[in-house]
């Protein structure tokens, strides 16, 4: 597979208004506020959810939190426990 160099990238990029650093700016905001819904840790790391890695109306990937404490797999807007 060939990759673009990143001043093509900024090139073709240019004149197209960046719709994602907001978002993601937003989503980082509201992940300042996410506890682990089994031990309540605040630590934990992303992890891409393979079987839906997009899903519609949102243009960031879709992930779920891995507790950094007691190793839970939870959704960080659900709440809901995927793996205990
Ligand atoms: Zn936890």
């Amino acid at each position: 597979m060939n990759s673009l160099d990143p001043a093509t990238i900024d090139n073709l990029l240019k004149h197209h208004p960046d719709v994602l650093t907001p978002l993601a700016q937003k989503e980082e905001e509201y992940l300042r506020g996410v506890r682990c819904p089994q031990c309540r840790s605040d630590i934990f790391s992303r992890q891409v959810d393979a079987t839906r890695p997009f899903v519609s109306g949102n243009s960031l990937p879709n992930f779920n939190c891995k507790c950094g404490d007691c190793g839970c797999l939870y959704g960080p807007y659900s709440g809901l426990i995927l793996e205990g």
